[in-house]
């Protein structure tokens, strides 16, 4: 495209007023885009397998019907169910009912980006991913202040392909704040780049600031309020968003300022940027995706977690939420996964093994 940062003067809603847009999915991302773009105007349907999604659907005021109806309903499709199963529903509902030069908008660029699902050429093949969790996105939508999203148009069968994109960011919301022209590609790669480096790295120094006080001997629950609970972090986070990295640091006391000025040279050395630049590589070229299409993987991922859910911070984590009168959740009691999918993971034993004792260091 050619300028790659949209607002609202950019779109025009009246390329799309007279169509139907059906929302796939009815989740986190669908429910919240689906009332946005009634909101806005537009006749929006909702597809669904029949369950409680599509009751909610139905609760909210929209016409709901399976999956393969809805595509043959619309003129514009978002197809907003999880990445991991898009690609059967798109085979079998989505590509042979869905009108030709129709569109299809993904919320993420993973699928095309890895080739798991082929482009189709007779379609507008969108995207509009938004930079902002469903109730976000509803959230902003209705104070007005909108969120960020990345936006690319990789295919135009209808030759209007990108005033189509930008009128529908119009109606979600996203153009109040700012669409940016990202590739699918380049949206895939920075969203788990983001989950699979920064988010291991800042949570090992998470962790080992943790421990480091815990067993120096001081009290759980304050190590805990210091390092995350008391939400100082995100508040830190939130003033880096709106007024800058470096400004926010006078938010902060001088000598809080000094001690982390002048303390951050200790962790220069750190083979930080090696370790991230062989995660980007993975990523970039498609071996992650391969990796996690396997049905080897999910099964491993179910251990994964079985693990992450049996280490001494969740533990300690559980004890301290009960002294402190919080609420304790759920993911403590992950299962352990039954012996039949042990047995199928048999050959992975060794790499297992090397995950459950990286656990057990926390
Ligand atoms: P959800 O997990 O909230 O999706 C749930 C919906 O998918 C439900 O309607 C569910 O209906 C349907 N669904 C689940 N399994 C299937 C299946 N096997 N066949 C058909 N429908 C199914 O998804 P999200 O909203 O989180 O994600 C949707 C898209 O948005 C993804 O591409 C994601 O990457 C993207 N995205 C998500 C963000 C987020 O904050 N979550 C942020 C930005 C982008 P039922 O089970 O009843 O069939």
């Amino acid at each position: 495209m050619d300028k790659n940062i949209f607002t609202e003067k950019d779109g025009n809603l009246d390329i799309i007023r007279d169509g139907t847009v059906a929302v796939i999915g009815y989740g986190n991302q669908g429910r919240a885009q689906a009332l946005n773009m009634r909101d806005s105007g537009l006749k929006v349907i909702i597809g669904n397998r029949s369950d409680n999604y599509k009751k909610r659907a139905e609760k909210d005021g929209f016409e709901a019907y399976s999956i393969d109806k809805a595509t043959s309903l619309c003129d514009i499709l978002f197809l907003l169910i999880p990445d991991e199963i898009m690609k059967d529903t798109y085979e079998n509902d989505i590509k042979p009912n869905l009108k030709k030069k129709g569109a299809i908008v993904f919320a993420s660029g993973y699928n095309i980006a890895f080739n798991i699902i082929e482009d189709s050429k007779s379609h507008d093949i969108l995207m509009i991913a938004p930079r902002m969790i469903g109730a976000g996105v509803r959230a902003r939508f209705l104070t007005n202040e909108g969120f960020y999203s990345f936006v690319h148009v990789e295919n135009d069968a209808s030759g209007k392909a990108k005033e189509k994109l930008l009128a529908l960011c119009k109606a979600i919301g996203t153009l109040k704040k700012g669409a940016i022209d990202v590739n699918f590609k380049q949206e895939a790669v920075l969203d788990l780049f983001n989950e699979q480096a920064f988010g291991p790295a800042f949570g090992r120094v998470l962790l080992t600031s943790i421990f480091t006080l815990v067993d120096a001997g001081y009290p759980l629950e304050a190590v805990l309020i210091e390092m995350f609970m008391s939400e100082e972090m995100s508040y830190t986070y939130h003033k880096m968003a709106k007024i800058g990295l470096v400004k926010q640091v006078n938010l902060h006391s001088h000598t809080s300022q000094y001690g982390a000025m002048s303390r951050g040279i200790k962790f220069r050395n750190l083979p930080l940027k090696e370790k991230m630049s062989e995660i980007l590589q993975n990523i970039e070229s498609g071996n992650f995706a391969e990796e996690w299409e396997k049905k080897s993987s999910k099964l491993k991922f179910k251990f994964l977690k079985f693990f992450a859910t049996r280490t001494r911070i969740n533990k300690l984590e559980q004890k301290a939420r009960k002294n402190l009168n919080l609420k304790t959740f759920d993911i403590f009691e992950e299962e352990e996964p039954s012996a039949e999918d042990s047995e199928e993971l048999n050959r992975l034993k060794d790499e297992l093994k090397e995950f459950e004792e990286f656990y057990q260091e926390y």
